[in-house]
């Protein structure tokens, strides 16, 4: 029966192909000559003098990119204990799927656990994190998870700053690019013109997993937390509480949180304490919250010793302490 079927699927394309060939020829030759076309331009004089006319905002935009690669760049807190390695074989003859267990992964960042401990991971989730992360409510702990929003923060301010510069610069040069190229060729011409890809996703936020399997395998719950803005910022409030709570001198200064960043950014008026560059003469420029004294030299989170710095000089001052 079944081949039947197919007999009659593959006669109908046949009988299709053999009628609208002549089309896929001229969508071929379209092609060809489309690509032709494509390679020529890249190559042309006109394309390489637009090229090097804006060849400095490009290479100021892919430092850019370069720099929020960096900020994202993290290692995922976590103390637990490490137990050692061990290698495990299921030897059992029963036919049971167990495609859970199968995939099972053992990570830093999964914590593999009851069912109950998952549900409540959802209902709970910081202070689950805390419990099965060996995460400690310390101010070195806080510090931490503070620098982590800060550069984040920045990364996704970054990115926005990023996109808008980059449309800019291509607008800059909508009258030189021929119309087919902007219409049909835009991400090439985006390479071509020496832009680096800039990565969009949110991926990079560090994740906290609660894994549940049952013992035959076949069933499985999951709980991520996700350490995203808005999360890193509950965090560090859900942390300074505990500190508090412990009496120690976390009270006694402010948090970095979101709101603390923009809080120092009005009081600077958007301008770089360093080089005095302003969000007025450059509507997309990335500003960043410093440390006056960096936190690893004693330098605390007080309104005194934080300034607002504009990406460049904090990229430069960041090198020179390293
Ligand atoms: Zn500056």
């Amino acid at each position: 029966m079944k081949v039947i079927i197919w007999i009659i699927i593959i006669a109908l394309i046949v009988s299709l192909v053999s009628t609208i060939w002549p089309l896929f020829l001229i969508l071929a030759i379209l092609f060809v000559a489309w690509k032709l076309y494509e390679t020529y331009y890249y190559k042309s004089p006109a394309f390489i003098a637009v090229k090097q006319r804006i060849d400095t905002y490009i290479n100021d935009c892919n430092e850019l990119n370069r720099h929020i690669e960096s900020l994202k760049d993290t290692t995922l807190i976590s103390n637990r204990t490490d137990y050692g390695d061990a290698s495990y074989k299921d030897s059992s003859h029963w036919d049971y799927k167990r495609k859970h267990l199968q995939g099972q992964k053992y990570a830093t960042n999964v914590h593999n656990c009851s069912r109950t401990v998952c549900d409540n991971a959802r209902k709970k989730p910081f202070e689950y994190v805390c419990k099965y992360f060996g995460i400690k409510a310390t101010e070195e702990t806080l510090a931490n998870y503070e620098s982590i929003l800060n550069n984040f923060e920045a990364a996704e301010d970054g990115k926005i700053s990023i996109q808008t510069e980059k449309k800019k610069i291509l607008d800059s040069i909508q009258n030189d690019v021929p119309i087919l190229i902007k219409k049909f060729s835009s991400k090439k011409l985006e390479k071509k013109l020496g832009f680096e890809e800039v990565d969009m996703s949110t991926a990079y936020f560090p994740k906290y997993i609660f894994k549940y399997i049952s013992s035959g395998g076949n069933a499985s719950t999951e709980c991520d937390v996700i350490m995203d803005i808005d999360n890193l910022n509950r965090f560090i409030l859900f942390l300074s509480e505990k500190i508090k709570f412990n009496k120690s001198v976390a009270g006694q200064r402010a948090l970095m949180t979101s709101k603390l960043r923009q809080r120092i950014k009005e009081r600077d008026g958007f301008i770089c304490k360093q080089c005095g560059a302003s969000v007025q003469q450059e509507p997309n420029l990335l500003l960043e919250i410093d440390h006056i004294i960096p936190v690893s030299k004693g330098g605390l989170t007080t309104e005194d010793n934080l300034q607002t710095l504009c990406w460049r000089c904090n990229r430069k001052k960041g090198n020179k302490i390293n």
